[in-house]
């Protein structure tokens, strides 16, 4: 077929292959097909002594974080996106918008920053906070008041249990209270959970962790169905904060992301084989992962992700306390530490990492699984075991 000109159609590429392209970037001016890093701060004014549209100062975002937007954007279905140098910072932007007293709900359990912030807030009197178990729709109905609360938040699947929440009916009981929703899916990117499809208001994901999937950039960012006033301010307080995201980041993020798909997808078959494996061993006493057939969240999770559960489970080892901590300590191939979403292995006992008072099962293991051979992480995590029970 080689030479067979393409027939003319119209065909429209998929997001993986827009994706892999960086929404396929030409530069016009050299036919380089990798895009430069924008790095200046300042912008000339024009000829008539105007402010050159659209960007004035590096506060305001640049060409390569705009690029970087736009290609997340497009993965999510958004009208528009904005990224911060930090999941957290992205999350601020959302917290800082709400206008003093404003009531929001949200898990009991879920990412520690985002939960302290908010109880940070809610202490302060600036915000009045209630509460509802992760995946609970019940209770999040019951916490929910009609006309008053303005805002929910959903993490899911949620650290660290990996408990899922229906999206689409999570946004129905937001919406029904005259609320927005907020979620979180930092654990399956927009190429599993396209979260604004089922309803959600504002798409949050730390693009520290799947999005870049090299751990070496820290990245927010939010996403919107509909942009108004609200995503004006929001975008006001990340200028006046000073808290985009750096070009240099940007521009690696976009590197980045080309490999999304491909990446998640091999996460997704290792994290299902070594769940498979431990799902019964006689070591382990649960492993905790929306992929499994057995886990109450499963129907749910198929249905958000297309069957992309990602990298994320937990292990709830046998044994005490200090098994587990010995379990993350004798890993060879895994590495004994926080973040997630990279393509190596990590793994990491939840509870030093969270603090004492933090609602944790004491055994357990929080892995991220990368995109290593997936015999050597089964052998490391046999081995650790072990090891960590002779
Ligand atoms: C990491 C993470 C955050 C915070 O993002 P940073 O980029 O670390 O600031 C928020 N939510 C979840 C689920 C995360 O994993």
């Amino acid at each position: 077929m080689i030479g067979k000109t393409l027939k003319k159609t119209n065909h429209t590429p998929s997001l993986a292959t827009r994706l892999a392209q960086a929404l396929r970037f030409v530069d016009e001016e050299t036919g380089a097909v990798i895009p430069p890093i924008q790095t200046t701060t300042t912008y000339m004014r024009d000829g008539d002594y105007e402010i050159r549209k659209p960007y004035w100062y590096r506060r305001d975002g640049n060409q390569t974080t705009a690029h970087a937007e736009k290609i997340i954007a497009e993965l999510e279905g958004a009208e528009d996106s904005l990224l911060f140098a930090s999941g957290m910072s992205a999350a601020m932007g959302v917290i800082e918008h709400l206008p003093a007293g404003a009531h929001v709900v949200v898990p009991r359990v879920m990412y520690h920053g985002v939960l302290h912030q908010f109880q940070t807030y809610a202490a302060r009197g600036r915000l009045s906070v209630d509460y509802y178990e992760a995946g609970n729709l019940e209770e999040m109905a019951s916490a929910v008041q009609n006309g008053k609360t303005a805002l929910v938040w959903a993490e899911t699947p949620n650290n660290p249990d990996w408990t899922v929440t229906d999206i689409k009916a999570a946004a129905g009981i937001a919406h029904a209270a005259g609320a927005k929703l907020v979620t979180d899916c930092t654990g399956t990117p927009p190429c599993a959970t396209r979260a604004l499809d089922f309803g959600a208001d504002i798409s949050f994901h730390s693009a520290t962790k799947y999005l870049n999937g090299h751990s070496d950039i820290t990245a927010g960012v939010l996403s919107v169905r509909e942009t108004g006033t609200y995503w004006d301010e929001i975008a006001n307080i990340r200028m006046l904060n000073g808290t985009v995201l750096h070009s240099f980041d940007a521009w690696l993020l976009i590197r980045g992301m080309r490999t999304l798909f491909l990446r998640v997808e091999k996460q997704t078959q290792n994290a299902l084989a070594i769940a498979a494996h431990f799902e019964n061993h006689p070591l382990v006493e649960k492993v905790l992962f929306p992929g499994l057939l057995s886990d109450p969240g499963h129907d749910v999770q198929m249905r958000q992700t297309g069957g992309q559960f990602g990298g994320m489970m937990s292990i709830i080892t046998k044994g005490n306390e200090q098994t587990a901590i010995d379990v993350a300590r004798n890993c060879q191939i895994f590495y004994p530490a926080t973040s997630l979403g990279g393509v190596e292995s990590l793994i990491e006992h939840r509870k030093t990492t969270s603090g004492e008072g933090f609602p944790v099962h004491p055994n357990l293991l929080r892995l991220s699984v990368g995109i290593e051979d997936p015999d050597d992480l089964i052998y490391d995590l046999e081995q650790a075991l072990e090891r960590a029970n002779a």
